[in-house]
């Protein structure tokens, strides 16, 4: 079985280009009755096949559209409940040797200033992080010599060493260049979480178009580059597209023969699937115009589908989006988001005023993790720090909620609410503090066993940390 190397390219892999076009056409004017068949087969908790989804790509009739809206919604609900999970993105350095034409931190952009935290720096960003309650990181660092594998394993280790009071980052997940299985191996022994790479566009003339040099102009090293994950030990992947450099259809159906791809080959899906679209960066004049803009309705039917396309799979909707549309979008499935980012270099210890200088792209929620806390509360979710089950050495956490028939009750919830616990004790106002704990009253009465939840909620309260199930 292939991994390819860094030197050999080729358009030969498990994206079917041809039958992903033919599907597309094929799939015009869906009959109603097939595409309500394909909604129940989902809710049925079943992964769909690509003609399946490339039919519920083709609705466009008002009515139908909203039974598929509806359909995502019940599945969420079903099978994952009402909680969404925190992080925060931390952005290590913007070196570069890519030249992705939408990206600030190309090699060719001279208007972007190139920073790379010393460690110093970096447990200032980590210990700014925890004093805002945060459990849960993504670390991104552009492609360069100078971020090796052994690089990524120290900066994660000090990460994981940095503690400020009771509080710890607990989990921190990586968004970095592809490996080889040996560079993969030693950043799985820092004990990560996911390892997210997105493919950008699954569209190979576009992709070559777009990564003009470097070693990110290769596409089937890119494309493989979770297998080597997997094959170096990483079994917790997290797969993406950037939406608006391709047919937005094309790129879902891309996603989907990933997914088919891993699940074939290791007998795992993906553990997330993310879909930022393209956001503006600085001195990138296409991000300014993306060549296939994703307007926010094709946004919302692109995130039904996908979360009924695998509903196996944990979905992450990031700060790019602003937040009246991400309150809109969380419904459909969304089971992760990020709270009070900043993706300047630097820019959670330090004010910097020319920030966006240092930054990849610009956010669209500028909100702080209190107030999205707060929104979640009053918009009927339990906001969640979780990560037990990536410490009881649980892996795919999204996957034990979908496969285990009751573990969201017996397991999620009361973690959830613990974890909410810690940071209404630790981190939040009085007025969050009211409005959790009133949340928290709330949703003892629906776990199983309210007398072990409660008992853990006063060992938290008298000064205990980390409890969890
Ligand atoms: N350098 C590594 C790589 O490219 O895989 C990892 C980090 S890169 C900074 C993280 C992701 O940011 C990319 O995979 C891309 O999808 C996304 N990205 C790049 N430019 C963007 C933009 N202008 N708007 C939104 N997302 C962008
Ligand atoms: Fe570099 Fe990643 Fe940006 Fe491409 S997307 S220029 S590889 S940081």
């Amino acid at each position: 079985m292939f991994t390819f190397t860094k030197e050999f390219d080729t358009e030969k892999t498990f994206i079917p280009d041809d039958v992903i076009n033919t599907l597309l056409e094929q799939a015009k004017n869906p009959d109603p009755i097939y595409v309500r068949e394909i909604l129940e087969k989902s809710l049925n908790k079943n992964r769909l096949e690509p003609i399946e989804v490339a039919t519920l790509l083709n609705v466009e009739d008002k009515e139908l559209l909203e039974e598929i809206f509806q359909a995502a919604r019940t599945l969420k609900e079903r099978i994952y409940g009402n909680r969404i999970v925190l992080f925060a993105p931390l952005y290590i350095g913007n070196d570069c040797i890519n030249d992705c034409v939408y990206c600030g931190f190309r090699s060719s952009n001279p208007e972007i200033y190139r920073k790379t935290l010393t460690t110093e720096e970096l447990r200032n960003e980590v210990k700014a992080l925890v004093s805002k309650g945060h459990k849960r990181l993504i670390v991104v660092y552009g492609e360069h010599p100078r971020y090796s594998p052994e690089y990524i394993a120290e900066t994660i280790n000090v990460i994981y060493n940095t503690k400020v009071g009771h509080g710890e980052i607990r989990r921190v997940n990586v968004n970095a260049a592809p490996q080889t299985i040996e560079g993969y191996k030693i950043i799985h022994d820092a004990g990560i979480g996911t390892y997210q790479i997105f493919q950008e566009t699954y569209h190979y003339p576009t992709y070559k178009k777009l990564h003009p040099r470097g070693p990110k102009s290769n596409y089937a090293w890119r494309l493989y580059g979770l297998d080597r994950a997997m094959l170096g030990g990483i079994d917790d992947l997290g797969i993406g597209a950037l939406f608006g450099l391709y047919d937005w259809k094309y790129e879902v159906m891309g996603l989907l023969y990933h997914t088919i791809h891993l699940e074939q080959r290791f007998g795992v899906g993906p553990h997330t699937i993310s879909f930022p679209r393209i956001e503006p960066a600085v001195g990138s004049d296409i991000t300014e115009n993306p060549p296939y803009k994703v307007s926010d309705d094709e946004f919302k039917k692109m995130v039904a589908i996908i979360r009924l396309a695998v509903p196996y799979t944990g979905m992450i909707l990031t700060a790019r989006e602003p937040a009246e549309l991400r309150r809109e979008v969380l419904k459909m499935g969304i089971s992760q988001i990020d709270g009070g980012s900043s993706i300047g270099i630097g820019s959670y210890s330090q004010e910097d005023p020319e920030k966006i200088k240092r930054s990849q792209f610009v956010l669209g929620d500028n909100r702080s993790l209190e107030e999205i806390i707060q929104d979640l509360i009053k918009e009927g979710y339990i906001p969640s720090f979780c990560t037990a089950c990536y410490r009881a050495g649980r892996t795919g956490e999204h996957f034990m909620e979908f496969a285990i028939p009751g573990f969201v009750k017996r397991f999620c919830t009361p973690n959830a609410l613990f974890t909410l616990r810690e940071y209404l004790n630790d981190y939040a106002s009085e007025e969050t503090k009211q409005l959790g704990n009133a949340l928290i009253v709330e949703e003892l009465q629906r776990v199983n066993n309210t007398d072990k939840v409660t008992e853990f909620l006063g060992r938290i309260d008298r000064g205990e940390r980390d409890v969890r199930f």
